[in-house]
């Protein structure tokens, strides 16, 4: 079983596919993690974030198992990401891996951009999940400043939308939900909300597949 969940930056994505996973029991991957993780170590070795080879010679080494949320949620690696994430060779080492990890027993839901469209287009559940650019620029600088940061609100909304551009407008497997994706728009909807909507998808799949 296979649960595949895709949406643009900070549509919430994450918290949602958490949820999923441990309601289901299912193992999860959070795929913006592999492309972050690649990111840093090129950051971190002083290496360009330009040359494909390199990238993708990174991208071989990332281990799923040492994946850490918290050090790779900055917001620069964040940037770095989605610039090596055009990377044609960089997408296929990384969804190579992902593919891997998505055959796990039980099951596994796995959240990104592409895993509906490219990483398991044969996924019997897709969640397509968004919101405006405003509410998830809203979400995100709400999240910093309880977590005691200091946020600009313009800042981070023109942030969102370049990232969409980027995530969007890349040749190679750009954001877009996959013709059988269910849409859930949590633009009015709290966490609670949205997770029994896809809880509700979930389970109708599971009942027709069993
Ligand atoms: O979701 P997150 O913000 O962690 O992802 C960081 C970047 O990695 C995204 O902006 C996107 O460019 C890239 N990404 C991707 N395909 C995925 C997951 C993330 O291209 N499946």
């Amino acid at each position: 079983m296979i649960i595949a969940i895709d949406g643009p930056a900070a549509a919430g994505k994450g918290t949602l596919s958490r949820r999923i996973a441990e309601e289901y029991g299912f193992h999860h991957l959070d795929t913006g993690l592999t492309y972050r993780a690649t990111a840093k170590a090129l950051l971190d070795a002083g290496l360009p974030l330009d040359d494909e080879a390199v990238a993708e010679a990174m991208a071989r080494k990332v281990d799923l198992a040492g994946l850490d949320r918290t050090v790779l949620s900055r917001h620069e690696i964040g940037e770095a990401a989605s610039k090596i994430a055009v990377m044609p060779s960089v997408r296929r080492a990384l969804v190579e891996a992902q593919r891997g990890f998505s055959h796990r027993k039980p099951g596994t839901v796995l959240d990104g951009r592409d895993i509906g469209t490219v990483v398991c287009p044969d996924a019997p559940v897709k969640i397509y999940v968004t919101a405006s650019a405003e509410v998830r620029a809203k979400r995100r600088h709400d999240e910093i400043v309880a977590a005691g940061g200091s946020a600009d609100y313009t800042a981070i909304f023109e942030d969102v939308k370049r990232r969409d551009e980027r995530d969007m407008g890349r040749a190679d497997s750009p954001l877009r939900p996959a013709e059988d994706a269910h849409l859930l728009d949590t633009s009015e909807m709290s966490i609670e909300a949205a997770f029994q909507t896809a809880k509700s998808i979930i389970d109708a799949s599971l009942s027709r597949n069993a």
